[in-house]
Protein backbone atom coordinates (compact mmCIF):
# COMPACT_ATOMS: atom_id res chain seq x y z
CA UNK A 1 0.00 0.00 0.00
CA UNK A 2 1.30 3.52 -1.00
CA UNK A 3 0.19 6.37 1.33
CA UNK A 4 -0.68 9.99 1.12
CA UNK A 5 2.03 13.06 2.92
CA UNK A 6 3.76 16.14 2.48
CA UNK A 7 7.37 15.74 1.76
CA UNK A 8 10.86 17.86 0.84
CA UNK A 9 13.08 16.16 -1.19
CA UNK A 10 16.18 18.90 -0.80
CA UNK A 11 16.65 21.96 0.97
CA UNK A 12 15.68 25.23 0.03
CA UNK A 13 12.62 27.51 -0.55
CA UNK A 14 8.83 26.59 -0.75
CA UNK A 15 9.17 25.15 -4.31
CA UNK A 16 10.92 22.49 -2.33
CA UNK A 17 7.61 21.09 -0.37
CA UNK A 18 5.97 18.81 -2.20
CA UNK A 19 2.35 16.43 -1.69
CA UNK A 20 2.82 12.89 -2.74
CA UNK A 21 0.26 10.17 -3.23
CA UNK A 22 3.53 7.37 -3.21
CA UNK A 23 5.17 6.62 -0.22
CA UNK A 24 5.37 3.72 1.41
CA UNK A 25 3.42 2.62 4.48
CA UNK A 26 5.24 2.82 7.75
CA UNK A 27 5.59 -0.59 9.69
CA UNK A 28 6.89 -0.77 13.54
CA UNK A 29 10.45 -0.36 14.02
CA UNK A 30 10.26 -1.98 17.44
CA UNK A 31 7.84 -3.65 20.00
CA UNK A 32 7.26 -0.63 21.96
CA UNK A 33 5.78 0.85 18.67
CA UNK A 34 2.68 2.24 18.05
CA UNK A 35 1.20 3.02 14.45
CA UNK A 36 -1.15 6.16 14.74
CA UNK A 37 -4.11 6.57 11.62
CA UNK A 38 -3.40 10.60 11.14
CA UNK A 39 -6.38 12.89 11.08
CA UNK A 40 -4.40 15.78 11.44
CA UNK A 41 -1.24 17.74 12.07
CA UNK A 42 0.13 20.86 12.25
CA UNK A 43 2.81 23.08 11.63
CA UNK A 44 5.54 25.03 13.48
CA UNK A 45 8.79 27.75 12.85
CA UNK A 46 10.50 24.19 13.36
CA UNK A 47 9.43 23.39 9.69
CA UNK A 48 10.75 26.47 8.15
CA UNK A 49 14.57 25.74 10.14
CA UNK A 50 14.19 22.29 8.59
CA UNK A 51 13.09 23.41 5.07
CA UNK A 52 16.12 25.16 4.90
CA UNK A 53 18.41 22.99 6.21
CA UNK A 54 20.00 22.70 9.45
CA UNK A 55 23.47 21.67 10.69
CA UNK A 56 24.00 18.35 11.62
CA UNK A 57 20.49 17.71 10.54
CA UNK A 58 20.20 15.23 7.40
CA UNK A 59 17.10 14.54 5.55
CA UNK A 60 16.15 11.21 3.22
CA UNK A 61 13.77 11.79 0.16
CA UNK A 62 11.08 11.75 0.23
CA UNK A 63 11.28 13.10 3.82
CA UNK A 64 7.99 13.53 5.45
CA UNK A 65 7.77 16.77 7.51
CA UNK A 66 6.00 18.07 10.53
CA UNK A 67 6.20 17.59 14.04
CA UNK A 68 2.70 17.72 15.70
CA UNK A 69 -0.61 14.94 15.23
CA UNK A 70 -3.24 13.98 16.17
CA UNK A 71 -4.25 10.11 14.99
CA UNK A 72 -6.45 6.56 16.20
CA UNK A 73 -3.90 4.01 16.79
CA UNK A 74 -3.98 1.26 14.61
CA UNK A 75 -1.42 -0.79 15.56
CA UNK A 76 -0.01 -1.67 18.82
CA UNK A 77 3.79 -3.26 19.39
CA UNK A 78 4.18 -6.31 21.68
CA UNK A 79 5.74 -3.98 24.48
CA UNK A 80 3.68 -1.02 23.78
CA UNK A 81 1.79 0.03 27.17
CA UNK A 82 -0.45 2.21 27.89
CA UNK A 83 -2.49 2.64 24.53
CA UNK A 84 -4.92 0.62 22.78
CA UNK A 85 -5.68 0.10 18.52
CA UNK A 86 -8.61 2.40 18.88
CA UNK A 87 -7.77 5.10 20.72
CA UNK A 88 -7.33 8.77 19.65
CA UNK A 89 -3.98 9.95 20.48
CA UNK A 90 -1.97 13.05 20.54
CA UNK A 91 1.72 12.73 19.68
CA UNK A 92 4.82 14.17 22.03
CA UNK A 93 6.94 15.00 19.01
CA UNK A 94 10.05 14.50 21.27
CA UNK A 95 12.11 11.38 20.59
CA UNK A 96 14.74 9.88 23.48
CA UNK A 97 16.62 6.29 23.70
CA UNK A 98 15.11 5.93 27.56
CA UNK A 99 18.32 4.67 28.10
CA UNK A 100 20.87 7.54 28.43
CA UNK A 101 21.69 9.35 31.90
CA UNK A 102 19.42 12.07 31.70
CA UNK A 103 16.68 9.50 30.24
CA UNK A 104 16.99 7.55 33.57
CA UNK A 105 16.62 10.36 35.55
CA UNK A 106 13.13 11.43 33.84
CA UNK A 107 15.17 14.23 31.65
CA UNK A 108 13.98 13.23 28.41
CA UNK A 109 14.08 16.47 26.27
CA UNK A 110 18.33 16.25 27.61
CA UNK A 111 18.53 12.62 26.26
CA UNK A 112 21.83 12.16 24.52
CA UNK A 113 19.86 11.02 21.77
CA UNK A 114 17.16 13.47 21.81
CA UNK A 115 15.67 13.82 18.06
CA UNK A 116 12.10 15.55 17.15
CA UNK A 117 9.54 14.31 14.51
CA UNK A 118 10.23 16.25 10.99
CA UNK A 119 13.73 17.20 12.13
CA UNK A 120 15.72 14.05 13.14
CA UNK A 121 13.33 11.28 12.36
CA UNK A 122 10.66 11.43 9.38
CA UNK A 123 7.61 13.46 10.34
CA UNK A 124 3.77 13.51 11.05
CA UNK A 125 2.23 14.84 7.48
CA UNK A 126 1.20 11.70 6.33
CA UNK A 127 -1.21 9.48 6.34
CA UNK A 128 0.01 6.82 8.76
CA UNK A 129 3.19 7.58 11.25
CA UNK A 130 5.06 5.27 13.83
CA UNK A 131 5.93 6.37 17.17
CA UNK A 132 7.44 4.97 19.96
CA UNK A 133 4.00 4.43 22.75
CA UNK A 134 5.70 6.70 25.40
CA UNK A 135 5.49 9.44 23.36
CA UNK A 136 1.61 9.02 22.44
CA UNK A 137 -1.30 9.79 24.97
CA UNK A 138 -5.09 9.44 24.62
CA UNK A 139 -7.59 11.99 24.69
CA UNK A 140 -11.52 12.13 24.93
CA UNK A 141 -12.44 11.54 20.65
CA UNK A 142 -14.76 14.20 21.21
CA UNK A 143 -11.34 16.96 21.72
CA UNK A 144 -11.28 18.75 19.00
CA UNK A 145 -9.46 17.76 15.88
CA UNK A 146 -7.55 20.18 14.69
CA UNK A 147 -6.92 21.88 18.54
CA UNK A 148 -5.40 18.23 19.32
CA UNK A 149 -3.33 18.62 16.34
CA UNK A 150 -1.77 22.13 17.02
CA UNK A 151 -1.30 20.76 21.01
CA UNK A 152 2.07 19.24 21.52
CA UNK A 153 5.00 20.56 20.74
CA UNK A 154 4.57 24.16 21.41
CA UNK A 155 2.38 23.25 24.34
CA UNK A 156 4.61 20.97 26.03
CA UNK A 157 7.82 23.68 24.94
CA UNK A 158 5.83 26.42 27.04
CA UNK A 159 5.08 24.94 30.00
CA UNK A 160 8.56 23.30 30.39
CA UNK A 161 9.90 26.67 30.24
CA UNK A 162 7.19 28.56 32.87
CA UNK A 163 6.48 26.22 35.29
CA UNK A 164 9.40 23.62 35.42
CA UNK A 165 12.18 26.03 34.32
CA UNK A 166 10.94 29.39 35.71
CA UNK A 167 8.82 28.10 38.64
CA UNK A 168 5.93 30.55 37.61
CA UNK A 169 3.75 31.22 40.66
CA UNK A 170 0.53 32.74 40.81
CA UNK A 171 0.19 36.62 40.95
CA UNK A 172 3.98 36.62 38.92
CA UNK A 173 4.04 39.43 36.60
CA UNK A 174 5.21 38.10 32.73
CA UNK A 175 6.17 39.50 29.63
CA UNK A 176 5.64 37.29 26.15
CA UNK A 177 7.30 38.88 22.91
CA UNK A 178 5.85 37.80 19.75
CA UNK A 179 2.02 36.99 20.53
CA UNK A 180 0.35 35.41 17.45
CA UNK A 181 3.50 32.75 17.25
CA UNK A 182 2.68 29.35 18.66
CA UNK A 183 5.02 29.29 21.75
CA UNK A 184 4.43 32.76 22.59
CA UNK A 185 0.39 32.08 22.37
CA UNK A 186 0.36 28.51 24.70
CA UNK A 187 2.60 30.51 26.79
CA UNK A 188 -0.08 33.30 27.67
CA UNK A 189 -2.79 30.61 27.72
CA UNK A 190 -0.64 28.93 30.81
CA UNK A 191 0.52 31.61 32.28
CA UNK A 192 -3.32 32.70 32.34
CA UNK A 193 -3.73 28.79 34.14
CA UNK A 194 -1.06 29.33 36.50
CA UNK A 195 -3.02 33.01 37.63
CA UNK A 196 -0.05 35.63 36.44
CA UNK A 197 -0.61 38.38 35.19
CA UNK A 198 0.53 39.08 31.20
CA UNK A 199 2.05 41.42 28.94
CA UNK A 200 2.23 40.66 25.52
CA UNK A 201 4.37 42.18 22.16
CA UNK A 202 3.26 41.99 18.50
CA UNK A 203 4.08 44.45 15.96
CA UNK A 204 0.90 44.36 15.07
CA UNK A 205 -2.47 45.97 16.75
CA UNK A 206 -4.26 43.26 15.24
CA UNK A 207 -2.56 40.30 16.93
CA UNK A 208 -2.68 42.43 20.03
CA UNK A 209 -6.06 42.10 20.05
CA UNK A 210 -6.83 38.57 19.72
CA UNK A 211 -4.05 38.43 22.67
CA UNK A 212 -6.35 40.35 24.89
CA UNK A 213 -9.60 37.64 24.17
CA UNK A 214 -7.42 34.93 24.89
CA UNK A 215 -6.20 36.73 28.20
CA UNK A 216 -3.07 39.44 28.02
CA UNK A 217 -3.57 42.18 31.03
CA UNK A 218 -1.61 44.42 28.94
CA UNK A 219 -0.59 44.59 25.43
CA UNK A 220 2.41 46.56 23.56
CA UNK A 221 3.19 47.07 20.59
CA UNK A 222 7.01 46.64 20.55
CA UNK A 223 7.36 48.49 16.49
CA UNK A 224 6.35 51.92 18.44
CA UNK A 225 6.85 51.41 22.40
CA UNK A 226 10.00 50.98 24.22
CA UNK A 227 8.87 47.85 25.88
CA UNK A 228 11.26 47.66 29.16
CA UNK A 229 11.33 51.29 29.80
CA UNK A 230 7.17 50.71 29.31
CA UNK A 231 7.07 47.37 31.95
CA UNK A 232 9.02 49.62 34.68
CA UNK A 233 7.00 52.57 34.15
CA UNK A 234 3.64 50.46 34.18
CA UNK A 235 4.87 48.02 37.79
CA UNK A 236 6.21 51.16 39.50
CA UNK A 237 9.62 50.30 38.64
CA UNK A 238 9.80 46.95 39.98
CA UNK A 239 9.61 45.17 36.36
CA UNK A 240 8.46 41.80 35.74
CA UNK A 241 9.37 38.37 37.48
CA UNK A 242 9.62 36.19 33.72
CA UNK A 243 10.30 37.05 30.43
CA UNK A 244 9.34 34.41 27.71
CA UNK A 245 11.66 35.39 24.60
CA UNK A 246 12.37 33.21 21.62
CA UNK A 247 13.12 35.95 19.71
CA UNK A 248 16.90 36.01 20.87
CA UNK A 249 19.23 38.84 19.74
CA UNK A 250 16.56 41.61 18.45
CA UNK A 251 14.61 41.56 22.44
CA UNK A 252 17.19 40.29 24.69
CA UNK A 253 18.62 43.81 25.84
CA UNK A 254 15.06 44.66 26.39
CA UNK A 255 14.06 41.73 27.88
CA UNK A 256 16.85 42.08 30.86
CA UNK A 257 16.12 45.76 30.89
CA UNK A 258 12.13 44.80 31.67
CA UNK A 259 12.71 42.25 34.29
CA UNK A 260 13.05 42.37 38.17
CA UNK A 261 14.62 41.52 41.45
CA UNK A 262 14.93 37.70 41.05
CA UNK A 263 14.14 37.56 37.29
CA UNK A 264 13.88 34.93 35.47
CA UNK A 265 14.56 35.08 31.24
CA UNK A 266 13.20 31.60 29.90
CA UNK A 267 14.18 31.16 26.20
CA UNK A 268 13.80 28.27 24.07
CA UNK A 269 15.13 29.83 20.44
CA UNK A 270 16.53 33.45 19.07
CA UNK A 271 14.59 33.84 15.51
CA UNK A 272 16.42 37.16 15.21
CA UNK A 273 20.22 35.74 15.62
CA UNK A 274 21.35 33.59 18.25
CA UNK A 275 24.07 36.13 19.49
CA UNK A 276 23.21 38.03 22.78
CA UNK A 277 24.80 40.81 24.83
CA UNK A 278 24.02 40.51 28.54
CA UNK A 279 25.12 43.14 30.94
CA UNK A 280 26.59 41.37 33.78
CA UNK A 281 25.89 44.34 36.39
CA UNK A 282 22.21 43.58 36.30
CA UNK A 283 22.29 39.93 35.97
CA UNK A 284 24.25 40.13 38.74
CA UNK A 285 22.87 43.31 41.32
CA UNK A 286 18.96 41.64 40.28
CA UNK A 287 20.02 38.00 40.98
CA UNK A 288 18.43 37.06 37.55
CA UNK A 289 18.32 33.70 35.81
CA UNK A 290 18.82 33.13 32.48
CA UNK A 291 17.59 29.77 31.61
CA UNK A 292 17.52 27.47 28.40
CA UNK A 293 14.70 24.98 27.61
CA UNK A 294 13.70 22.55 25.21
CA UNK A 295 10.96 20.37 24.59
CA UNK A 296 9.71 18.19 27.69
CA UNK A 297 9.58 14.96 29.47
CA UNK A 298 7.09 12.69 29.64
CA UNK A 299 5.63 14.16 33.20
CA UNK A 300 4.99 17.64 31.91
CA UNK A 301 3.49 15.74 28.67
CA UNK A 302 1.44 13.98 31.04
CA UNK A 303 0.33 17.32 33.24
CA UNK A 304 -0.40 19.30 29.86
CA UNK A 305 -2.09 16.32 28.11
CA UNK A 306 -4.59 16.67 31.32
CA UNK A 307 -5.55 20.28 30.68
CA UNK A 308 -6.10 19.25 27.03
CA UNK A 309 -8.61 16.23 28.19
CA UNK A 310 -10.33 19.18 30.55
CA UNK A 311 -10.54 21.49 27.96
CA UNK A 312 -8.11 24.06 29.59
CA UNK A 313 -5.56 24.45 27.38
CA UNK A 314 -6.75 24.40 23.59
CA UNK A 315 -4.51 26.09 21.24
CA UNK A 316 -6.16 28.69 18.72
CA UNK A 317 -5.87 27.52 15.59
CA UNK A 318 -5.26 30.29 12.61
CA UNK A 319 -5.98 28.29 9.39
CA UNK A 320 -6.87 24.38 8.47
CA UNK A 321 -5.55 23.39 5.12
CA UNK A 322 -6.16 19.80 3.26
CA UNK A 323 -2.37 18.23 3.23
CA UNK A 324 -2.42 18.72 -0.30
CA UNK A 325 -2.50 22.17 -0.37
CA UNK A 326 0.40 22.28 2.19
CA UNK A 327 2.97 24.62 0.61
CA UNK A 328 0.26 27.16 1.01
CA UNK A 329 0.43 26.51 4.58
CA UNK A 330 4.07 26.99 4.81
CA UNK A 331 3.56 30.35 2.65
CA UNK A 332 1.36 31.34 5.47
CA UNK A 333 3.44 30.72 8.32
CA UNK A 334 6.61 32.03 6.44
CA UNK A 335 4.59 35.30 6.11
CA UNK A 336 4.18 35.53 9.81
CA UNK A 337 0.97 36.26 9.04
CA UNK A 338 -0.76 33.56 11.28
CA UNK A 339 -1.94 33.88 15.04
CA UNK A 340 -2.26 30.43 16.88
CA UNK A 341 -1.78 26.90 14.76
CA UNK A 342 -1.71 26.56 11.21
CA UNK A 343 -3.18 23.04 10.71
CA UNK A 344 -3.42 20.71 7.51
CA UNK A 345 -6.30 18.30 7.87
CA UNK A 346 -5.18 14.52 6.40
CA UNK A 347 -7.19 11.79 6.96
CA UNK A 348 -11.25 11.55 7.56
CA UNK A 349 -12.15 12.32 11.24
CA UNK A 350 -14.04 8.92 11.96
CA UNK A 351 -16.98 11.48 12.52
CA UNK A 352 -15.42 13.59 15.17
CA UNK A 353 -15.69 17.15 16.01
CA UNK A 354 -15.03 18.32 12.38
CA UNK A 355 -14.46 21.45 11.54
CA UNK A 356 -14.07 23.27 14.80
CA UNK A 357 -11.28 25.15 13.95
CA UNK A 358 -12.66 28.16 16.65
CA UNK A 359 -9.77 29.77 16.37
CA UNK A 360 -11.31 32.29 18.93
CA UNK A 361 -11.30 29.55 21.44
CA UNK A 362 -9.49 29.61 24.60
CA UNK A 363 -7.90 27.80 27.30
CA UNK A 364 -9.76 28.93 30.98
ZN1 LIG B 1 18.35 9.23 26.64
Amino acid sequence: MVVRGLTISAHGGLDEVQFRDDLPEPALQAPTDVRVRVQAVALNHLDLFVLAGLPGVTIVPPWVVAADAVGVVDEVGSAAVGVRVGDTVVVNPGISDRTCRYCREGDHPLCIHFGILGEHQPGTAAEYVVVPAFNVRSIPATTPVEQAAAFGLVTITAWRMLVTRARLQAGERVLIWGIGGGVATAALQICKLVGAEVWVTSSSDEKLERARALGADHVLNHRTADVARELRAATGKAGVDVVVDNVGAATWKQSMGALGRRGRLVTCGGTSGPIVETDVRRLFWNQISILGSTMGNDTEFDAIVGHLREGRLLPPVDRVYPIEQGREAYARLERGEQFGKIVLRVGQADGQAVGQSDSRAVGP
